[in-house]
């Protein structure tokens, strides 16, 4: 077993190791400190899925399952980089790329019919969305920005959008029967199985059986109605239009990989409803899918002259769609991942309230998130900087966030408990001691998930969140809402603790729109707040916080401490960052900043210190954080330009960096005579190094493929700098 595993995954941060993590072998080994890989990219991921499709040198380890084992063990040191959690679109994709290069995976069934194609779809199935964290998160989460981080960004502000009083910008969701209103929600007394079952008049039809639930565990059902989702549709896409603004939908379908695509395909509908009407046999007949997207749609008539007709003359008597990208013509509507709510709704707040309108020019927005959970949060934001004017990231304090994660808890949880309901009855949750826990009344097509939520996450999340208003003395709040069917029965165990601990004063408890505002009017005046949130809000929060106090979450420092005594580091709250490959590929240039590793880098390295008393991984860690702050005080992060010093750079300077902290530190003689050399030769051939790396820019490159690169290809790409490679080798 490795010291620590830096994780193979995909995009810009796997481009960024190709770069970054021979440095950190080299380095960690002369401390005597290992450190290798495991693969969850989407590629490996759908390779280990399929071993009696390849040949013996072509079948790979599951390494995704070797890796929940081991979070599960006070052995785990983890640096977790961030991963693809694939929509069909690119799940199809990776699958076709595979293919091309010699491995014989099975097609995705679009619509499986025989058992075989069955079985397959749901192997595929297993690998879509937000796979990998649920497996790995065997903790809760601690994410706030490092001190010099914070600080940096305070001495280097932002730019921000002006808000204006008179913006149309502004927030819709429905006005009921959402999963908000209709949630109920019970904490079970004893262990239980459960099973979920659509009652209709024709008979009982089981969704789902075998559900086991120890005592404690707080579960959760609730559904939206369909017909209240079309009609609030309707409504808003003329609505937008009377207001002449943009019209926008902001859903999570990669971690919401049940629910949130269908209500995507409803947005598609709506939106394109005349066409639906006029033509609906013959888009069927066509194999269109408005789950898969206005793309996939427009792909598929593309040859049909009269319904082409037909979908140009809708959109233009619609409002202009907010645009992923106006350049190519590609539409909010075009591909259920494009628009992601945690980045989108900041993004858009960020600047100003203004999205890209067709016509390539920023608008306001009318931004549709059709549930109300957590819909009141942007909502609350939006309208705290129509009254107050932006943020200045040069003054405001930092919203740090407590997250309920572990094992599953909350929504993340919830796809394989999620339906669209094949016909009207009643959905029934039956404990196996024949209780039923929840029931609902359900139309066909109406959405209906559980989500449930264990004793022992709760428990740690809570007391986790002590430990930290105790590190911090600062203001606290659980974002609960006592209203909340679900809320409530988690404040059923918060209150307690905060009391058995003589906490109860350090913290206050608010609903999600009075806990936006309290932490807004916190961080203007200057001041700093804990955020004690759920799974969902977690994912909200330390993505809009961060966007609007340091620009991006990438440069969050994210820890998981396990609750088997283990550590999983997380580098920053930010993506895979696919914008940025394209540009790498065409003119050579990657704008990836790797803050998120160094943080991640140093916090995993002191864990090692402190859980195995390893005292030389101790001088490593002190020295990654020293030659963090030097990257940051010299300004030495990635540009956005080509031509401008990229992530290769930016991993020369913190190679420097980190040698000459080594090499002057007195606590280690050794690590201290055996980094001298290395400093000084990174030193002396500084403009070597430099010009090496800026003439790699310019040209496009070819790294042998997308999702699966080819190794070769990627190293010669990202380690152009022959004088580098000999003093790291
Ligand atoms: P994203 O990858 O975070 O990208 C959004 C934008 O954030 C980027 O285009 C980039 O802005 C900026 N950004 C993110 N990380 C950065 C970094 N290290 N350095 C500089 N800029 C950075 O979000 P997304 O496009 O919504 O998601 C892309 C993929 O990542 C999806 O497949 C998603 O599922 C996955 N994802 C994984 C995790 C995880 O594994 N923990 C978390 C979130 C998303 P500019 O383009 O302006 O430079
Ligand atoms: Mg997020």
């Amino acid at each position: 077993m490795p010291d620590i595993i830096y994780t193979k995954v995909d995009e810009a941060p796997e481009l960024a190791s190709a770069s970054f993590l021979p440095i950190i072998q080299r380095f960690a080994a002369a401390a005597g400190v290992t450190v290798e890989t495991k693969d969850i990219s989407l590629a490996g991921r759908i390779l280990a899925t399929f071993p009696e499709h390849l040949n013996d040198d072509q079948r790979q380890s599951d390494d995704l399952a070797e890796l929940g084992r081991l979070v599960k063990t006070a052995e785990a040191n983890v640096i977790k980089l961030p991963n693809i959690s694939a929509s069909v679109p690119q799940l199809v994709a990776a699958i076709k790329e595979l293919q091309s290069q010699g491995f014989a995976l099975p097609d995705y069934p679009e619509a499986p019919e025989t058992e075989a194609e069955k079985a397959v779809r749901a192997k595929y199935d297993g690998i879509k969305g937000s796979a990998v964290n649920p497996v790995l998160r065997e903790g809760n989460s601690d994410r706030r920005a490092a001190k010099a981080v914070k600080s940096f960004a305070q001495k280097n502000p932002h730019r921000m959008g002006d808000w204006t009083a008179d913006s149309k910008t502004h927030v819709s969701s429905m006005s009921g029967n959402d999963f908000v209103s209709n949630e109920v929600s019970a904490t079970l007394k004893n262990d239980a199985v459960a099973k979920i079952v659509l009652a209709t008049a024709q008979g009982e039809t089981v969704l789902k059986q075998d559900i086991a639930y120890p005592a404690g565990t707080v579960v959760d059902a609730t559904f939206m109605s369909v017909a209240a989702l079309k009609d609030f549709l309707a409504t808003e896409i003329e609505k937008t239009k009377a207001q002449g603004i943009l019209f926008s939908l902001h859903l999570k379908a990669t971690m919401m990989k049940v629910s949130d695509p269908i209500i995507f395909g409803h947005g598609v509908k709506a939106f394109l409803a005349p066409v639906f009407e006029k033509h609906g046999d013959t888009l069927a007949d066509l194999g269109v899918n408005p789950n898969a997207g206005l793309g996939d749609l427009l792909a598929r008539v593309k040859g049909n002259a009269a319904i082409m007709t037909d979908i140009d003359a809708c959109m233009s008597a619609r409002p202009p769609l907010y645009m992923v990208d106006s350049d190519k013509g590609v539409t909010n509507l075009h591909v259920s991942s494009d628009v992601i709510i945690d980045a989108s709704m900041p993004a858009l707040i960020r600047a100003g309230g203004k999205g890209w309108g067709p016509d390539g020019r920023e608008a306001d927005a009318n931004c549709v998130i059709p549930d109300n959970s957590y819909a009141p949060v942007y909502d609350e934001t939006i309208k705290f900087f129509k009254e107050n004017g932006k943020l200045n990231p040069a003054t405001t304090g930092t919203v740090q966030n407590i997250g309920l994660m572990a094992q599953k808890a909350e929504e993340y949880g919830s796809h394989p408990t999620t339906f669209e309901i094949p016909e009207a009855g009643t959905v029934k949750m039956i404990l196996d001691d024949g209780t039923i826990l929840h029931e609902h009344v359900v139309e066909a097509g109406d959405i209906w998930r559980s989500a449930a939520t264990r004793r022992a996450p709760i428990e740690d999340w809570v007391n986790l969140a002590i430990t930290r208003q105790k590190a911090e003395g600062c203001r606290a709040i659980f974002w609960l809402d006592n209203d909340r069917a679900h809320d409530a029965e988690l404040l059923a165990y918060v209150e307690p603790i905060l009391a058995a601990q003589g906490m109860t004063d350090k913290f206050e408890i608010m609903a999600p729109r009075e806990a936006t505002r309290a932490s807004l009017e916190t961080i203007t005046k200057g001041d700093n707040t804990i955020a004690v949130s759920g799974n969902v809000l977690r994912d909200y929060l330390t993505d809009l916080f961060p966007i609007l106090e340091l620009a991006t979450s990438a440069k969050m420092l994210s820890i998981v401490k396990l609750m088997n005594g283990g550590g999983l580091f997380e580098t920053g709250a930010g993506g895979s960052a696919p914008k940025h490959v394209q540009q790498l590929m065409e003119q050579n240039h990657l704008r990836w900043d790797s803050l998120g590793e160094f943080c991640a880098l140093g916090e995993s390295l002191h864990f090692l210190a402190d859980a195995k008393g390893n005292d030389k991984a101790r001088v490593l860690a002190q020295a990654v954080e020293d030659a963090t702050q030097g990257i940051l005080d010299d300004s030495r992060s990635p540009s956005r330009k080509v031509g401008e010093p990229d992530n290769r750079d930016s991993h020369y300077w913190f190679a420097r960096y980190w040698a000459t902290a080594l090499a002057k530190q007195t606590n280690d003689p050794e690590l201290a005579a055996h980094f001298t050399p290395i400093a000084d030769a990174l030193s002396a051939q500084e403009q070597q190094i430099l010009s090496e790396l800026a003439a790699a820019q310019g040209p496009a490159v070819d790294l042998g493929g997308y999702y699966r690169t080819d190794a070769a290809k990627t190293t010669a790409v990202m380690r152009p700098s022959e004088t580098l490679n000999s003093i790291m080798g």
